[in-house]
């Protein structure tokens, strides 16, 4: 195993990202390719498949490629949004929606002949941030996704925690407030509908009827001004609460922040103080740190979940 090279592919919505790591682990190279998402499934299994072979040729182009592996030269891992369902085997919660309802897996080991595992995204920062990362060196690490939406990810020991329903740490939507804001998920007041770019932004909206970036957001707070202070205060209150929460079940040993969010310096300051607030503890020893690998956590945690 340790011989191999392996590729990762990070889908996201709107870029196919694909990384080539050597037997030691190095990235030799990367490429970003647009997912064309609005041309539909079969047209982004095809890109898939292109990205796949053009990281396979710079594989079989280096030198010491290849005769001590017998078998396949690399291990194959893709990130998704969403997850495979253990009960039908088609991919479901997936804010790609065209990906809904298709047998993503099976349709990909056909196409490219051989073994290959799918993993949520969430999933994949988790174990990328947990062996290479922020949380290297810790045996559990929850890896949270502040973006558009709002994912999380366990690993344990090195593995992902998937879990039996495959949403093992969508801690996104746990519902903080059955009286809050309507989720896409069918649920009220959801964390994501709160702790995400996307939650932020609709409060923001709500409460002032005016359409502003979270990046916006934040600067006006950073101001002084009063009432984004009593905004964002707010904030930082949900998350505590949200992060207490998968504390008292996880417990982990460190907790890994990613996504457009993570950026917000305040989170580490003011979010902790608001965890402290909610913990059913004495004392928060849990180290909740920024990431260390940036856009790249997806495609090297696709490359470490490859088989
Ligand atoms: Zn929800």
């Amino acid at each position: 195993m340790g011989e191999r090279f392996k590729i990762g592919m990070d889908l996201g919505g709107t870029k196919l990202e694909g990384v080539v790591l050597d037997p030691d682990g190095k990235e030799i190279f990367r490429k970003r390719v647009n997912t064309e998402i609005h041309l539909g499934y079969k047209a982004l299994l095809e890109r898939i498949r292109g990205l796949h072979e053009e990281l396979a040729r710079v594989i079989a182009s280096t030198p010491h490629a290849i005769e001590s592996a017998p078998g396949f030269t690399h291990t194959l891992g893709i990130g998704t949004p969403g997850a495979i369902s253990a009960r039908t085997g088609l991919l479901k919660n997936s804010n790609s929606t065209c990906l809904n309802g298709q047998p993503l897996h099976s349709d990909l080991q056909k196409i490219l002949g051989r073994p290959l595992a799918v993993e949520n995204d969430a999933n994949c920062f988790a174990m990328a941030e947990g062996l290479m990362g922020a949380g290297r060196d810790r045996r559990v690490v929850f890896g949270v996704i502040m973006g558009t939406g709002c994912g999380g990810g366990i690993m344990i020991d090195g593995r992902v925690r998937t879990g039996l329903q495959r949403i093992g740490g969508e801690w996104g939507h746990m519902s903080i407030d059955p009286h809050g804001p309507v989720c896409y998920c069918g649920s009220r007041g959801c964390v994501e509908t709160f702790v995400s770019g996307g939650g932020l932004q609709n409060r923001y909206f709500e409460k002032h009827g005016i359409r502003k970036a979270f990046p916006q957001i934040v600067a006006e707070y950073r101001s002084g001004d009063s009432s984004a202070a009593a905004f964002m205060s707010e904030f930082f209150d949900r998350f505590g609460r949200a992060i207490a929460n998968l504390i008292a079940i996880l417990d982990p040993d460190v907790i890994v922040l990613g996504g457009g969010l993570s950026e917000i310096n305040e989170l580490y300051t003011e979010g902790v103080e608001a965890v402290k607030k909610y913990i059913f503890s004495d004392s928060l020893e849990t180290p909740i740190l920024k990431n260390k690998l940036g856009d790249s956590a997806g495609v090297f945690g696709a490359a470490l979940i490859g088989i």
